[in-house]
């Protein structure tokens, strides 16, 4: 590999451990002590991994973690009375409800129901119109840990072309803000952009949030270009019924070209429980009116 590994890992533990130092502070100092609540609905497996995770994550950070897990049938307006339980707590600073939610549940009614004050997801309208207009958001925890990776590879990000595949709610558009908001020189690319390999070829900073694997090709990447893959996608390994987990970088061939790149798994991944819980006790300091910690 000529390129250089972004160490998601290394850097989403020393975010885990400055958190877990300010929970200290806030509780000898204001008697507060974070509170992160999560809601499952169903039984799907992925989804009570990343449940798990985020609850001992949440422990091992010195916060209170408050688990709900609904039946598989919860009706729409059962989930919507819980969240409003939650967004009344005053034990409860940030609430999440893990996605994908089933069916009979719509995404965007649930998200509009969160406490914009308890958003850690930071998908709630407010928040996305807040960090558009450069207010201060909470902000989504995915595209956070991406621009903190790219910051730790490059330092300052003014004047960088990043290019962004994928324009979703959860990872393009806020990613794209949040390089806007680092003075990147910005381009939003999708299914629809002509000739994505050139538009590639032009970026400082390449972020793919696609959910194509390995869709993004070595000469794709500009040599000496940062490459930060969002992607998580399960794919059949060598071994008969096992998978394995790539990104939407051919990472081999990319890291041939790049200067820093991330791995998958190890790279944007873990940093989104970190970014998660960051967004936790900036809301607990908002919440309680308390200065923030910066961490
Ligand atoms: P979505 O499916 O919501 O969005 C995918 C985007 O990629 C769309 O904007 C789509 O364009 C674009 N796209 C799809 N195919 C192509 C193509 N062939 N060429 C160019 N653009 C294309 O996905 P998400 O944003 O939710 O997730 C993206 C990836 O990030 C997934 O792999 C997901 O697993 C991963 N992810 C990782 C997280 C983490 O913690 N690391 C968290 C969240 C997501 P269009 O809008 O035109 O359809």
């Amino acid at each position: 590999m000529a390129g250089q590994l972004i160490d998601g890992k290394a850097v989403a533990a020393e975010l885990r451990q400055r958190i877990g130092d300010a929970v200290a502070t806030l509780k000898k100092e204001h008697n507060i002590t974070p509170g992160l609540a999560v809601v499952l609905v169903g039984e799907d497996a992925a989804s009570q991994v990343y449940v798990r995770n985020k609850g001992i994550a949440t422990k091992e950070a010195g916060m209170n973690s408050f688990e709900y897990c609904l039946p598989a049938d919860t009706s729409q307006a059962d989930l919507l009375a819980k969240v409003e339980e939650l967004n009344a707590d005053p034990d409860v600073h940030g609430v999440l409800v893990q996605f994908p939610v089933p069916d009979q549940i719509s995404q965007q009614a649930v998200i509009d129901t969160i406490s914009p004050e308890k958003d850690v997801d930071g998908l709630h309208p407010q928040n996305a119109g807040r960090l558009v207009s450069g207010l201060p958001a909470l902000t989504p925890c995915t595209p956070t840990g991406s621009v903190i990776l790219a910051k730790r590879a490059l330092g300052d990000l003014t004047g960088k072309h990043a290019v962004v595949i994928g324009r979703s709610n959860l990872v393009g558009k806020p990613v794209a803000q949040l390089l806007l908001q680092e003075n990147c020189t910005v381009t939003m690319a999708h299914s629809r952009t002509a000739d994505l390999a050139a538009m590639c070829r032009s970026a400082d900073i390449l972020v793919a949030a696609v959910g194509v694997p390995q869709m993004v090709q070595g000469d794709w990447v500009k040599p000496g270009a940062c490459v930060i893959d969002v992607g998580i996608n399960r794919v059949p390994a060598a071994e008969e019924g096992k998978t394995r987990l790539v990104g939407d970088v051919d990472f081999d061939a990319a890291s041939q070209h790049a200067a820093h790149i991330t791995p998958v798994p190890g790279g944007v991944g873990v940093m989104t429980v970190a970014c998660l819980l960051r967004n936790t006790l900036t809301a607990a300091c908002r919440q309680a009116g308390v200065d923030e910690i910066e961490v």
